[in-house]
């Protein structure tokens, strides 16, 4: 059985005082015991975050690592080694606005990837088509080249202790939701896919879907038999609405 995991991707936003009250009304949320749920605010918001769910069912991720593990001189970077130490479980790697808006490459996220792992933290590894991509046919053939770079750079063991979202670029931020059964087909596909080369990794790998998840019609995504959870943006910034997502998981 694989544990629902819900994670909200803060994204840049939050003030001192927004992310304190954002906190405290998710702590007041009935949340699932069943379901992981994990929050993921800029870095000057992460110590503070870890400090105020310390004591309850929320674990804490990053948006973004070097590809140095270890701390050096790499200027305005994090390394993962430090983001452990801070107390993360998670981190967003390949998210399609670090792709494409800051020209971020498979090769470099190849690189996060193996740095969050080689310390410790749990990648969470962001894959998905731009609209251009899907109206061409080419959803698949984008998506699983953008997995094939970690398998086939780094094998498919690593997928043991990673979690992969599928979130067409297409959804993101724009109100518009691929249905449960376009989202349940690529997620299908991406565990065939792993399945040819290890069908216990393929078993046991959570895969979240993301883009516009609101509580309306998540329960019907999350119902789908290969979609584990979600990556959920603009919607985890309201304590109740985020609530709600995940006791639909
Ligand atoms: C995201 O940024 O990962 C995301 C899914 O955003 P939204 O839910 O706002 O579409």
């Amino acid at each position: 059985m694989r544990r629902p995991l819900v994670a909200g991707n803060w994204k840049m936003h939050g003030t001192r005082a927004s992310v304190s009250e954002l906190i405290d009304g998710l702590r007041l949320q009935d949340l699932p015991e069943d379901v992981e749920v994990a929050v993921m605010p800029t870095f000057v918001h992460l110590t503070s975050v870890i400090d105020a769910v310390a004591d309850g069912a929320i674990v804490v991720g990053a948006q973004d690592c070097a590809f140095e593990p270890m701390p050096c001189a790499l200027t305005g970077e994090v390394a993962a080694s430090q983001l452990i130490d801070a107390g993360c479980r998670y981190v967003l790697v390949g998210h399609s606005e670090r792709r494409q808006l800051l020209g971020e490459t498979d090769a470099l996220i190849v690189r996060k990837f193996a740095a969050a792992q080689g310390v410790g933290l749990i990648p969470l590894l962001c894959v998905g088509e731009t609209l251009a991509e899907r109206e061409a046919g080419q959803t698949l053939d984008v998506v699983m080249r953008q997995l094939r770079a970690i398998v086939d750079a780094l094998g498919v063991a690593v997928l043991e202790r990673a979690v992969i979202a599928y979130e067409p670029v297409w959804a993101i931020g724009t109100g518009l939701t691929a249905t449960p059964e376009q989202a349940q087909e690529v997620h299908a596909a991406i565990r065939r896919y792993i399945a040819q080369c290890s069908a216990q990794v393929a078993q046991g790998v959570r895969i979240l879907y993301g883009g516009s998840v609101k509580a309306t019609g998540a329960a019907e995504l999350f119902g789908m038999p290969d979609i584990d959870g979600g990556l959920v943006g603009g919607a985890s910034l309201n304590a109740d609405e985020f609530g709600a997502i995940c006791r639909a998981a």
